[in-house]
């Protein structure tokens, strides 16, 4: 069996060894072939892929039997008309992991107000007694595998957390919502608002003057998810009139996010540069390898993306 690993040299230079590994542990023999086109791609059963890979015409894989993404998201790649074969998006618990961290990090800090009673000589000591988690709401758009993880452990804490979704879910310790209705109820009342959704048509620019009205005023908003969910220019208004007190910015429209861009000089703007989490190769390769293995086994494969919805 030939399995084309199609991604950056750094991403190769992280699994080698261990996809190599992984592939012996489960008893696969398997070629690993690392090239941008491999020589007689029809023989390829499996591509492991980047969106971020030299690689974007699917068609001479004519025997490929899986897309095996490395990445959660796969905007870039449901609109991809050569990728034909099942397309399975990254579910790993390494980095859902570090989601839950960098999630619960920046709602910590906006919930504490961090950034406000760090003290300088000559600043004034004030003394008064921070809210609880138990008084904070905190509502995560997007119930899947990283909001679900996110919402579990911000609950864990103590924070009142209500979840939105397309389908209605049953999470324990959080409020689930769905629908346009749900959505109104879980924005009303968000004092911190988490963005882990996709980006599909139906998610672009979700966050707009019309929602961002419906929060309480002040409250912060927090995107992990990616850029287009937002309207840029609402986003700078609702900051403006104190609509919103902050936003922690950690995707983009365009990435990296470019020199003079208006978030750059907006006080009330923090900008992370696309590190809320990350696959992490000792723990992704048990995923991918699991793909594979159903594959040569005849069983349906897992975390297969719907084209129809996008994600
Ligand atoms: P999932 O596919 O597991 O979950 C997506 C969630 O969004 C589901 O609950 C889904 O609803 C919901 N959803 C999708 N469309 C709609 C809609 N139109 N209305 C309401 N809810 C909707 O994705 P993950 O949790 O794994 O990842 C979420 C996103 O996080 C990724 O797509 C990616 O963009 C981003 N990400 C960012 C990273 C970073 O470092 N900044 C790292 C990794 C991911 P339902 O449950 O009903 O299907």
């Amino acid at each position: 069996m030939r399995v084309l690993f199609s991604a950056p040299k750094s991403d190769w230079n992280d699994y080698r060894d261990v996809l190599t590994n992984a592939l012996e542990r489960a008893g696969i023999k398997a070629e690993i072939v690392y090239a941008i086109m491999p020589d007689d791609p029809g023989s390829i059963d499996y591509i492991i892929y980047a969106p971020s890979s030299e690689m974007e015409d699917f068609t001479p894989f004519t025997g490929a039997k899986a897309v095996l993404n490395l990445w959660a998201g796969v905007e870039g790649l449901v609109t991809n008309a050569s990728l034909t074969q099942p397309l399975a998006r990254m579910v790993d618990p390494g980095l859902t992991e570090g989601m839950v961290e960098w999630c619960t990090a920046h709602t910590l800090r906006h919930h504490l107000g961090t950034d406000r009673d760090v003290c300088r000589q000559n600043d004034s000591w004030d003394f008064y007694v921070p809210k609880l988690a138990r008084d904070r709401s905190v509502t995560v758009l997007g119930m899947g595998t990283l909001g679900r993880a996110v919402g579990t452990s911000l609950a864990a804490l103590n924070f009142q957390v209500t979840g939105w979704s397309r389908t209605l879910k049953d999470v324990a310790g959080v409020a689930c919502l769905a629908g346009e209705e749900g959505l109104a109820k879980a924005l009303t009342s968000a004092e911190i608002l988490i963005l882990l959704l996709p980006l599909t048509k139906a998610t672009e620019n979700v966050i707009n003057a019309e929602r961002l009205q419906l929060l309480p005023k002040g409250a912060v908003l927090i995107n992990p998810g990616r850029g287009p969910l937002i309207n840029d220019d609402d986003l700078i208004a609702a900051l403006a009139s104190g609509q919103l007190s902050h936003a922690t910015l950690d995707v983009f429209r365009e990435e990296p996010l470019p020199e003079g861009h208006v978030f750059w000089a907006n006080e009330k703007i923090t900008v992370t540069p696309h590190v809320a989490s990350a696959t992490r190769a000792s723990s992704a390769v048990d995923v991918l390898v699991e793909n594979i293995r159903r594959g040569e086994a005849g069983q349906p494969f897992l975390h297969l993306v719907d084209r129809s919805q996008g994600y």
